[in-house]
């Protein structure tokens, strides 16, 4: 199976070769790749292995002034410099007025996500933490202070490789920067107060007359504690909630003791005030309390008293904790080799749950389709999973292998392609080492050594050791034979054994 890949590689690279042009820009070429293409490709490559599993240097103005002569002037800005002092602007990126500064060093390394600033019209500035998706989003991630206004998360939907894709993502989100922007010109700062003031104001309110600003003060204070680690007072103050002559107080009170008294380890007091928070019957509550019941009673092994309480959420009037809970319960009963009724539930959450239940719902429906023999309609299922607006990462890698054993390598790209913008960047290895191999199959070697840098990101040595490997083989398409070799030791150094076994395989043949 393996060698029979490794042939369709070699029969891919010769058709492009007898083309006689550049694979990558069109130019005549006798070569897969034109000199000044050839130049970029090892480039790319050359810093995606020379910074493996390394932390990178962020990007520095060189024309900075530093406080300190032995530090960088972003760690030393001198008295008064602006916020970002030291990070360098970029040039001609520009939209609407708005400059890009870059702090995360996207130039020389295939970067798929990072921080840069923002320089509004007025020279004030902000903060901006932006990631490769595949649909735009502009959300406060700081607050607006008087000195920048704010710190944003931005998804841009084209990669950034050049100065020429900062500039079309920064067209994308002018929107959302003028009006963050706006909002600090008025003046409407976010108000920033340490925990510990914030804490002694939830105390004054506890003196109030008013019940219901007593009981809110209560579960505010709550929070805050929990949050500071001060656990102690924490259960005083839900306990005091409980104590309310409100009925939402009482309900909140307990299901917010059951976390700390989870915390604890205290699962059968936990469970208590679980059961006490449902009984009160406060809606939405109920179905929060009732999925967390399930749970906990899921974990010391109480199938029947998980069953009914996922039975009670789902029949609650929260939509998401229903959906979720139908998700829990299909499990439980296709762990018990109740695969009818598990595929029944599934099919009901993909139909009319909410988006992220249906997501799931149909990740398990395929696969539970896919172990009973129907491949062909696990494949229908997490299509359409992967074509919906809130798609499934593990069901888009898992539509992905589908594909790929099928031979649909652009079905199976595109499937990967899906999981990698959806899965949390720590856990996108396996479907970026797949991609990345597929990419190096069709020639499209950039994006494969994009999908291998952002493999070695997670910082799993698995992923890392396969995408290292692919590096090597990459360089060594290339024509360097020196840097594939350091790919395939640096790969094998990381001790896991199917890798070493491939990567030795491809050091023997490079030697
Ligand atoms: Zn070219």
């Amino acid at each position: 199976m393996k060698e029979a890949r490794l042939m369709d590689r070699h029969s891919v690279q010769r058709d492009a070769m007898d083309d006689g042009t550049c694979t990558r820009c069109g130019a005549p070429s006798e070569g897969e790749h034109c000199s000044p293409c050839r130049e970029e490709l090892l480039t790319l490559a050359r810093s995606a292995l020379q910074w493996a599993g390394e932390k990178r240097p962020p990007a520095i103005d060189m024309s900075a002034e530093s406080a300190t002569p032995d530090m960088p002037s972003f760690a030393a800005p001198p008295a008064g410099a602006q916020p970002y002092h030291g990070f360098p602007l970029l040039e001609n990126v520009t939209a609407s007025g708005f400059r890009l500064g870059m702090i995360t060093n996207f130039l020389a390394f295939p970067e798929t996500r990072g921080d840069a600033y923002v320089i509004a019209p007025d020279g004030s500035r902000a903060g901006l933490v932006w990631e490769e998706t595949d649909r735009t989003y502009f959300e406060q991630a700081g607050p607006i202070s008087e000195d920048r206004w704010g710190v944003w998360a931005a998804g841009f939907v084209h990669p950034m490789r050049s100065k020429a894709d900062a500039r079309k993502n920064l067209e994308t989100i002018v929107p959302g920067l003028r009006d963050a922007w706006q909002r600090w010109v008025r003046g409407e700062y976010d108000e920033m107060l340490p925990t510990s003031e914030l804490i002694e104001r939830q105390r004054e309110l506890l003196e109030s007359e008013d019940p219901e600003v007593v009981a809110r003060a209560n579960l505010d204070l709550g929070e805050l504690l929990e949050e500071d680690g001060d656990t102690d007072g924490a259960m005083a103050a839900f306990s005091r909630a409980m104590a309310s002559p409100l009925q939402w107080s009482v309900a909140w009170g307990a299901y917010r003791m059951a976390g700390l008294y989870t915390m604890r380890g205290m699962t059968e007091q936990a469970e208590e005030a679980l059961r006490y928070a449902i009984a009160i019957g406060v809606s939405p509550l109920t179905g929060l309390a009732a999925l967390e019941l399930g749970a906990l009673l899921e974990r010391q092994e109480n199938s029947a008293g998980a069953k009914a309480a996922y039975q009670i959420a789902m029949g609650s009037d929260d939509g998401d904790a229903a959906a979720a809970a139908a998700n829990q319960l299909a499990f439980l009963l296709q762990a018990e080799g109740d695969a009818e009724a598990a595929e029944k539930l599934y099919r009901e959450i993909v139909e009319s749950g909410s988006p992220e239940a249906a997501g799931w719902a149909a990740y398990n429906l395929g696969l539970l389709l896919e172990r009973r023999g129907d491949a062909q309609e696990a494949r229908e299922v997490w299509q359409k999973s992967a074509e919906s607006e809130h798609a499934n990462g593990d069901a888009a890698y898992a539509l992905g292998r589908l594909l790929e054993a099928d031979g649909d390598t652009a079905g199976a790209l595109e499937a990967y392609r899906v999981a990698v913008n959806t899965i949390p960047a720590d856990d996108i290895g396996f479907p970026a080492v797949a991609a990345a191999s597929l990419l190096d199959d069709v020639g499209e070697i950039e994006e494969a050594v994009r999908m291998d840098a952002r493999a070695i990101d997670t910082g799993v040595p698995r992923h890392m050791g396969w995408a290292l490997t692919n590096l090597g083989r990459i360089l060594e398409r290339l024509g360097d034979h020196d840097d594939a070799e350091q790919a395939y030791r640096d790969a094998i150094a990381l001790g896991v054994p199917e890798v070493t076994e491939a990567a030795g395989r491809y050091l023997e043949r490079t030697a």
